[in-house]
């Protein structure tokens, strides 16, 4: 069962301290006492889940390019500040996807957004878990990660890790080798398209999720992503097709 109940939507409205806080620095200096309690030591940091549960079979040799995807909207189902493992749904194709992607030498990474912890909406236990189920769901269709990154955070907290923000792609080509300008973003954002872009790729986007709605955004604000594309398995073939295979 999943825990967006009312009481937890109640939490959305909790006033938040950073918002009087006018610093730009990394770690912001005004954080109190009770709301860094109640986040449980939040800084800005980005997050890494536990690399037991990725592929680390793939030795590092020159840098690779790579796939960051967004996980909601995106690889699976977007159910808003999931904290259910239980509810966690894989889009059809997309495990597969991840395959060929892989086989044709890309590192996949997976790169999310989960404003849900600086919120109170779900903990970072809860994440973990709904992370743990997402992964091995992917496994029993085969497919394997070699990374997964997360921002805890939201906009006022000035960190360098959330989307369209490059901390966490700058963070996993560093531990990942790989090279950022021939790699690809993919998502249902357009922070998703925004990051591919900041970071000197390309980013893709799709109409699942969030995509749809996104999509008048893109059009009224002229952004025009390196493909539209309806799900992740079509932008997957753009991408090998970008790269002659
Ligand atoms: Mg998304
Ligand atoms: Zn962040």
């Amino acid at each position: 069962m999943g825990k967006d109940n009312s009481a937890n939507h109640k939490k959305r409205n909790v006033k938040h301290p950073l918002k009087q806080c006018h610093s730009g620095e990394n770690r912001n200096p005004c954080l109190s006492l009770s709301y860094e309690k109640s986040r449980g030591n939040l800084d800005t940091g980005f997050r890494r889940y536990d690399k037991a549960d990725v592929d680390k079979s793939v030795k590092a040799g020159s840098s690779a390019p790579a796939g960051f995807l967004d996980r909601d909207g995106t690889v699976i189902f977007d159910k808003n500040y999931l904290s259910s493992p239980d509810r966690v749904k894989v889009y059809t194709g997309a495990a597969e996807s991840i395959n060929k992607l892989r086989k044709a030498g890309f590192k996949i990474i997976i790169v999310t957004n989960q404003s849900g912890i600086a919120r109170g909406m779900i903990t970072e236990k809860e994440l973990a878990a709904v992370n743990k189920r997402f992964i091995s769901l992917l496994k029993k269709q085969g497919a394997s990660i070699d990374g997964l990154y997360y921002c805890p955070h939201i906009d006022e907290d000035n960190c360098s890790c959330r989307k369209p923000k490059t901390g966490m792609v700058m963070r996993a080509a560093k531990e990942h080798n790989i090279d950022l300008s021939k790699s690809y973003t993919v998502g249902d954002h357009i922070r998703d398209y925004m990051l591919g872009s900041n970071m000197g790729g390309k980013g893709l986007f799709v109409l699942t999720g969030h995509g749809k709605g996104q999509q008048k955004k893109l059009k009224k604000e002229k952004i025009q992503p390196f493909a539209v594309c309806k799900t992740i398995k079509q932008a997957a073939e753009k991408i090998l097709k970008d790269n002659g295979k």
